[in-house]
Order: C-alpha cells, then structure tokens, then sequence
C-alpha cells in the first residue's frame, strides 16, 4: 500500500506529511479507462488539487471537473485546452462567469444563470454553447425525484428548452450528479442508464446539437475494512450497451463521468508523530502532532460515532464516509499490545482520533500512518488553526521520486 522505507526516510525529514503515490494514482486511472473504453473523465479537483496529483492525472487523459473559478484558472495553469474544463457550481457569480467563459465549458446550474449568461453574451455579441446541470426526476436509486439546491429540476428545464427565449446561449450538454461513494455497481449502472435516457429526453426538444453528457460520480472507494471494492469491470459491462446505443444515437456527444476520490483516496497517506505519551485515570494517551488540525477526517469520523445512535451512520460527504474509514498504523511494526486514544497536540478536547484502540508500543518519534488520505484530506483541513506548522504534501513519481 505504501512503501515503508519511503516513509520512513520522510519522517526524517517531516514531523507530519501526506504522501501522494503516483503509481497508484497511475493504477486506478488504467482500471477506469480499461473498463469504461467509451468515457471521457474528469478529474474533480475539489477532492486534491495538488499541482504534481493533478498533473499527473491530466497527463494521463483526464479532464476537469472545476468547482470554482479558482479550479478553473488551475487547470488552465497546466495546459488544458477550454473543451476539457467543466465548470459546475451552483451560486456563480457574473464576476466568475465572464472571467471563465474563455477558458472553460460552462455548466449553468439554474435559470437565472442561463440568463445571466445570456445578457453577457449578448453584450460581447457572442454565441455560447453552455451545459445545463439538471436535477432529474428520479433519484439515485431510481425513487422519484427529490429537492436538490443543485441544478434545475428536470420539467424546469424542459419548459426553458421549449420556450428557447436565450438567442445568445445554446444549451450543447447536460450534467447530473446526485451522489457520491456508491459501491454497489448494479445502483451505479441503473443511475448511469437513467441518466442517458434523460438526455434523450431532453434533446427531443432541445433545438442545439448534443456535445456531452456528464453523468456525474458516485465511483466509491471500500473506506471500511468490511467494504468490497467496487466492482468496474462489472460496472462497465452493465452499461456498455447503453453507451454504445447513446453514441449511434448521438454520435457527437462526449459522455464523461468525473470522479475525484475514486483516483486519488487510497494513493494517499498521512503520516505523523508520536510527541508525548502519558497515562490519566488508567488510560493511556499517545499525543500526535497536527490531527485534527493537519487530517480533520479522523477526528470527524471519531466525532460521529461518537454521538450517532447508530452503528453505521449514513455518510456526509465529504466532511465523512464511515466510523472505519482509517487505518492507524505504527510504522515501526510490532504486535498491538497497548489499549491507547490516539489524540492531536491542539488544545481542544476534540482532537481525538481513535479511542481505545489496540496499538504496539508507542514511544516519542515514533511515526504513525493514517491510510485513505489521498482525497478530502489536506483541502478540508484547518491548517490555520492554532498557528501549528502545517504538515507537507509530498509526491512519489513512478521513478522513485520525492517531490515538494
Ligand atoms: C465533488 C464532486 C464530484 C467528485 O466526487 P467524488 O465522490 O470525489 O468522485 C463529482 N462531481 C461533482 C459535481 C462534485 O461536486
């Protein structure tokens, strides 16, 4: 999974770091590509824009997935062309548009988005070719549709093609994304399935050409130790007919998924170090440096079983997956004879990471690794907090390399 020696020599080095694998980075890209040989990919920058992660993953085929004009002008900054950026974000300013118009495919996420692109446009005496996200009218699992702050609702936005009152703007695609981490590939195919029929739909009475349809993620990575992998080969057996029938059926139209964590998560690591140990009232602490403040997601994690009444609490994306979703691993080997709360060195009560846990020995120095660190990891960590030194973000190429 990661390379001791590797980690070791960093530690050396760093008191706290993530390492980004390349190769395995390398290893889940092949696997999409392999079975899905008809889908163009977005990488969604949101989970890890780390200029050698991303670089990495555009050099590979994928496109982008930008939630922002920050993620937008990223993606720009390493070359890629405007027909393999999609912007797709609710709430976008007139400022953002106009600033990404030139640089990427625009994904109007309501009415009043189209419109404001229309009067701009209009002023630069121009056509744009935009993609509409859409809230469809079934849900993930195939349920009827629910209210969604995302995208417009499906007879909105076939009311709005109808009516075709944007002489400036030509709605060329459509976007859906619902949700994320599915593990079940026969609920991913369903969705994916519905999703195609639903540009169908639309494009029964969209007057513009087809170029795309984004079909969103829900790629999921196995977070608990109890979860299966799921399944891509089976997944892009089941909807292979259906994007084959799509492209006869509209043969100019690029059909893409976007997928953040399903590349990035598991070539992740976090690793940081033992800074005191103690024992209070019988229990024994192992103090670790930048936790909650350097990788929130364990303490979340530790925060929701703590105080949900269920065993399997479903996830909140992206801020949590599953109680199990981390490994906590001491570095230097040895049998797990120690019961210990693994905490942070912040001074906040909160920062715990695990409770109760069987570990070796822990001593001063030592290093411990948290696993599935790849993906919502360093960007949604308050790293300000405390004035702490941060922790680094380090990328091991497939050559061998460590860079900064
Ligand atoms: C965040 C996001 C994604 C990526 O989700 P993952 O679960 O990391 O693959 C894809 N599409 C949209 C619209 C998103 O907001």
């Amino acid at each position: 999974m990661f390379s001791k020696k590797v980690v070791e020599n960093l530690a050396l080095q760093y008191d706290s770091f993530y390492l980004y694998d390349e190769n395995r980075i390398a290893a889940q890209v092949e696997n999409l590509k392999t079975h899905f040989p008809d889908v163009t990919f977005l990488y969604s920058l949101k989970c890890n824009p780390n200029p050698h992660v991303i670089r990495s993953i555009f050099s590979r085929g994928f496109g982008a997935d930008a939630a922002s004009l920050g993620e937008v002008k990223l993606a720009a900054s390493c070359g890629l062309k405007r027909q393999e950026i999609f912007y797709s974000a609710p709430g976008k300013s007139a400022g953002d548009i106009e600033a990404a118009l030139d640089c990427a495919v625009l994904i109007a996420d309501s009415i009043g988005e189209v419109k404001r692109i229309q009067q701009i446009a209009a002023r630069r005496g121009e056509i744009i070719d935009v993609g509409l996200r859409l809230n469809p009218a079934f849900s993930f699992s195939g349920g009827p549709a629910l209210p969604s702050k995302f995208g417009v609702d499906e007879s909105q936005a076939l009311a709005f093609l109808r009516e075709n009152d944007c002489p400036n703007v030509r709605v060329t695609g459509f976007h859906v994304h619902l949700r994320s981490q599915e593990l079940n590939a026969d609920i991913l195919a369903e969705y994916y399935r519905n999703v195609l029929r639903l540009a169908s739909r639309m494009q029964r009475v969209n007057p513009s050409a087809l170029k795309f349809i984004n079909m969103g993620s829900g790629l999921g990575i196995p977070y608990s130790p109890e979860s299966r992998p799921l399944d891509t080969a089976g997944l892009g057996a089941a909807v292979r007919t259906a994007l084959r029938s799509f492209r006869e059926a509209f043969p100019g139209a690029k059909m893409i998924i976007e997928t953040g964590r399903y590349v990035v998560s598991e070539a992740g690591v976090y690793a940081t170090t033992v800074a005191d140990r103690k024992t209070s009232c019988g229990k024994t602490y192992i103090i670790l440096k930048n936790t909650l403040n350097g990788f929130i997601r364990p303490s979340l994690a530790r925060l929701v079983a703590h105080y949900s009444p269920e065993a399997s609490p479903a996830g909140a994306e992206p801020l949590f997956s599953d109680v199990n979703a981390f490994r906590f691993i001491a570095l230097k080997g040895g049998e797990a004879t120690e019961k210990v709360r693994l905490v942070g060195n912040l001074c906040t009560a909160a920062d715990v990471i695990a409770e109760d846990i069987m570990m070796p020995p822990l001593e001063c120095g030592d290093t411990v690794v948290i696993t599935n660190a790849g993906a919502y990891a360093a960007v949604l960590s308050p790293m300000q907090f405390s004035g702490q030194s941060k922790p680094a973000e380090l990328f091991l190429d497939v050559s061998g390399h460590v860079s900064q």
